[in-house]
């Protein structure tokens, strides 16, 4: 299944397509990072990475998750 990552550098928003139920959730939180309209629609480096994670564990469906960047 596919997944996509988005990087800031600190961290990684790692998003899986098929489990997103569309709620708008993350859109609605942090709208300076997540925009449907554009491409990329995640922009990590909108936001700090303290608030990004908080705003992952909101996700309802799953399809977010982070990875720290300097996890080896
Ligand atoms: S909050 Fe999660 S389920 Fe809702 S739109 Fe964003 S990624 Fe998809």
């Amino acid at each position: 299944m596919e997944s996509k990552e988005y990087h800031n550098g600190e961290i990684t928003i790692v998003w899986k397509a098929h489990k997103c139920i569309h709620s708008g959730v993350c859109v609605k939180t942090l709208p300076q990072v997540y925009n449907p309209e554009e491409r990329p629609w995640i922009k990590p480096e909108n936001a700090a990475s303290a608030d990004i994670i908080k705003q992952v564990s909101n996700c309802p469906s799953g399809a977010l998750s982070i990875k720290q960047d300097n996890d080896q």
